[in-house]
């Protein structure tokens, strides 16, 4: 490579995602490979959505609606946000991309914590700012040091709630007095990309903070209950004022037709969100219980992911596992590296995950 390089991207370490199964399969020989890597839905996508998917492919010699109107619409009177509050991403990781394209360069920097989303650090970097991390508390947000953190430089706080890769969360008090207590001059980022998972009867989205607070950003997907992950399609609810900022730096049709309509249909099919996150309670349960049986820790997860801690490195066990047909995500990069996390699927497959996991620990 002969071009010049900036700094700040020679420095870089890119996302790593979780290995896809077809790639597995070749490299090791193997068959009926499972991944329990990145959350994503093992039931599938809502027929529905697939429905909607099929008949817009006969229109895609067109450009998509270039904000996405008519799912912003739908999204309006899902979550009662008004229209022109709501912003679309190519996923919600394209929305944190672009909050960091909006407001980071070299000398500012950003707060999050040390073990949560590896795309906020990535985001950050990659616009030559500062990645400020600071340490968790029982592996939870500790949102009181993280306000500390803050100074005159930082200019975005990142905050996944429910957290990934942990599973923790913050009851919505925490959040409300952590958003008052910081100057409005601070993006606040809260991305609840689990938000319909969750049961706690103390926590709500932050989604009723943005009233009152123009520097804040709610985030939401439709890439885990709702099932859609391969359409790319993050959502997020904010002041006009602060996403007409965000839409100077949007890439023009940046969400593609097919998904739009798709994820419209995804959100009046309530019964299949119903039917996931019921799923999700259900065998996360029983993935707790036999984990407890083999005398491995584990955090108490309100995701539809739970990180596990291992007697040997993550990675190694990822490596051992890989052979015996199933994919987890070790969590070195996110600063747990006896740990890995692994998404909650069908008994078929937890049952699965169990066998193998006893088999490559001899448990
Ligand atoms: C999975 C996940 C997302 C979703 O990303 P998309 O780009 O919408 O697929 C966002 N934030 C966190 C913390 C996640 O774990």
């Amino acid at each position: 490579m002969k071009i010049p390089l900036l700094q700040h991207i020679a420095n870089l370490s890119p996302y790593q995602p979780g290995k896809p199964i077809k790639e597995v399969e070749r490299e090791l020989g193997l068959k009926n490979t499972i991944k329990l890597a990145s959350n994503e839905n093992p039931l599938g996508p809502s027929p529905k959505a697939v429905k909607a998917a099929k008949m817009a492919l006969k229109e895609i010699n067109l450009y998509p609606e270039g904000g996405g109107f008519y799912l912003c619409e739908a999204l309006s009177k899902h979550f009662k946000v008004p229209t022109d509050w709501i912003i679309l991403g190519n996923g919600s990781v394209e929305l944190i991309e672009i909050a960091a394209k909006a407001f980071i360069e070299k000398g500012l920097n950003s707060v999050m914590s040390e073990g949560s989303f590896a795309m906020y650090k990535i985001a950050t970097l990659a616009m030559g700012g500062e990645a400020r991390e600071v340490k968790m508390k029982e592996r939870t947000h500790d949102l009181k040091e993280m306000a500390k953190a803050v100074d005159k430089n930082t200019r975005i706080v990142m905050v996944a709630n429910p957290n990934n890769p942990t599973g923790t969360y913050n009851p919505y008090k925490e959040i409300k007095e952590f958003v008052e207590s910081l100057p409005e001059s601070v993006l606040v980022i809260i991305d609840e990309a689990y938000k319909e998972y969750i049961t706690k009867k103390d926590y709500k989205s932050a989604q009723d903070l943005i009233d009152k607070h123009p520097n804040l950003l709610v985030l939401g997907t439709f890439s885990k209950a709702y099932g859609l992950a391969g359409l790319r399609i993050g959502y997020g609810f904010g002041n006009p004022e602060l996403l007409k900022i965000l839409h100077k730096v949007r890439s023009p049709f940046n969400t593609s037709l097919v998904a739009q309509e798709a994820c419209i249909a995804a959100l009046n099919d309530t019964a299949f969100v119903k039917k996931s996150v019921d799923l999700n309670t259900k065998e996360m349960a029983f993935v707790e219980k036999e984990l407890k049986k083999l005398k491995l820790n584990f955090t108490p997860s309100v995701g539809n992911f739970i990180l596990i801690d291992l007697p040997i490195s993550g990675k190694e066990f990822f490596e051992k596992l890989l052979r015996e047909g199933v994919i987890v995500r070790p969590m070195a990069m996110s600063g747990f590296p006896n740990s890995v996390r692994v998404t909650i699927s069908t008994r078929k497959d937890n049952k699965r995950f169990i066998a193998a996991t006893k088999k490559v620990l001899n448990l």
